[in-house]
């Protein structure tokens, strides 16, 4: 796609010009500008309002430096971010991933999606993203512990249960979440609902483990149905073997369909039987080990080295679960050539620009992550008003509240298409729906 709108284009420019090495910002910020080009045609204020020139730079970026000693008393030095983009609606909200991969233009990317997705939830929070290259793979429990205390000394100056409220994400779990508490609370001497995806015995919200991959398929689920199409009888392709790919293959698998392959950043598992969840939960999440020792196990089952082979595994539904552009267009053409119906993301950015107009020009459904994944930050929400409250719902109340949610996403990101003249391309509905509601706070606000 390019741009239409002269306006629109020059924002786009402008951001390129100023960040031109941050490639996975500039392709996110470049769809969603795509999509709201019809909105800008019809609103004439947001222009005046400068809305568009704002809502694409952060309201601050905070860089800093993380030391900590490893087992052996060797000193390391990582980078720490956190940007606090979108304050409109509510106070900044969105995870911290510990990757090698992360910078700061990965954080932007993820931090602007954000805006968005926590808009269409419905919820009042605002966007942000942080993290650090910190590789918590291989480390000790006790490293991790002194990385996660280093990280929030410096992190807990710019965060508060009203301010700014970080989560989860690519190698944030229960685990560094629990120690990022812990350090906080020592630190402000406040018992406060200021991360979610706590442990349950300290704040945290029953469903919210199992949230970002149970309302992927809810929100699946919806599309599907509108297709005269359900998951019952249907073959899944999952990849990733973390977090949001297990709960979404668990949530699949109870609606009826049957999971062949998952996979990790090493390689991917098929198994014609049917994902024995039960292992694969054990090898990840108890053992921290690779997605190949399930082959150990299952000797029917076949482990490939290398993770983008497992977008040919044949499927009617692929849901991709593990990190950015993961899935490009050799990948799409093949699940398109082997009849994929539908392909909902559980990541964030998982299909490249033009994978997802491979799926589009198809007529494959296609669901985006900040539609389809926001699950996991509604129920983060869901957390901080049952920390407000002082209170916990159960998980069947918090799992029909997360069920809602995402049926409600879903009608509303597909009303928007319509009404913007894009009927069924959700990525357009999600960007638009995802926008509307901020823009419109942001010029009640004033600048
Ligand atoms: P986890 O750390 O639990 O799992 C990540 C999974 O993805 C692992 O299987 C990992 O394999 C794999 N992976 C990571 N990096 C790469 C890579 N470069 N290439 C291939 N595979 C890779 O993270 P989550 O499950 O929490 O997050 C997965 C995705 O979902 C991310 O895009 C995240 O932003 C998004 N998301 C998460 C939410 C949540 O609530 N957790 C909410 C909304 C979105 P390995 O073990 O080999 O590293």
């Amino acid at each position: 796609m390019s741009f239409k709108n002269e306006y629109v284009k020059s924002v786009y420019e402008n951001v390129a010009a100023k960040n031109a090495h941050q490639k996975e910002y500039l392709q996110a910020v470049r769809e969603v500008l795509e999509s709201l080009e019809p909105v800008i045609e019809k609103r004439p204020d947001f222009v005046k309002a400068g809305i568009l020139e704002q809502i694409v730079e952060p309201e601050r970026t905070i860089s800093f430096r993380v030391t900590w000693m490893d087992d052996a008393g060797k000193i390391h030095v990582n980078k720490g971010f956190r940007v606090q983009y979108n304050s409109a609606i509510g106070p900044y909200k969105g995870g911290l991933r510990l990757h090698p991969s992360v910078n700061e233009g990965v954080i932007k990317f993820l931090g602007f999606e954000q805006i968005f997705k926590n808009s269409l939830t419905s919820l009042p929070m605002g966007g942000g993203k942080g993290g650090s290259d910190f590789d918590p793979k291989g480390k000790s429990d006790a490293e991790v512990m002194r990385f996660c205390q280093a990280f929030m000394t410096e992190l807990q100056k710019h965060i508060g249960a009203d301010t700014d409220v970080p989560a989860g994400d690519i190698g944030v779990g229960a685990r560094e979440i629990g120690y990022m508490f812990g350090q906080y609370k020592k630190l402000r001497d406040e018992f406060v609902g200021v991360l979610t995806g706590k442990g349950l015995s300290f704040g945290g919200s029953l469903a919210r483990t199992q949230a970002t991959g149970y309302g992927l398929c809810y929100f699946t689920d919806e599309m599907l149905k509108a297709a005269g199409k359900s998951f019952k009888g249907a073959t899944v392709v999952v990849s990733g073997s973390g977090n949001v790919a297990i709960y979404a293959v668990e949530k699949a698998t109870q609606l009826g369909a049957k999971v062949i392959a998952m996979s990790d950043s090493n390689g991917y598992i098929v198994d014609e039987d049917g994902i024995d969840l039960d292992l694969v939960k054990q090898i990840k999440e108890v053992e921290r080990k690779r997605i190949k020792e399930y082959v150990a196990v299952k000797k029917n089952a076949k482990y490939t080295e290398g993770c983008k082979g497992i977008w040919t595994v044949k499927c009617d539904i692929a849901l991709p679960c593990a990190t950015q552009n993961e899935l490009d267009l050799d990948g799409a053409k093949a699940l398109v050539a082997n009849g994929v119906y539908a392909v909902a993301e559980g990541a964030n950015m998982p299909s490249t620009p033009e994978a997802v107009e491979c799926f589009q020009k198809s007529g494959v459904l296609f669901g985006p992550a900040k539609a389809a994944n926001a699950g996991g930050v509604a129920t983060s929400g869901l957390e901080m008003s049952q920390n407000s409250m002082r209170y916990s719902w159960t998980f069947e109340e918090v799992d029909e509240k997360l069920h809602g949610i995402m049926v409600n996403i879903y009608k509303n990101a597909s009303a928007a298409a319509k009404e913007y003249g894009m009927e069924g391309n959700l990525v357009a509905g999600a960007n638009i729906a995802g926008f509307l509601k901020v823009a419109e706070a942001m010029k009640a606000q004033g600048i």
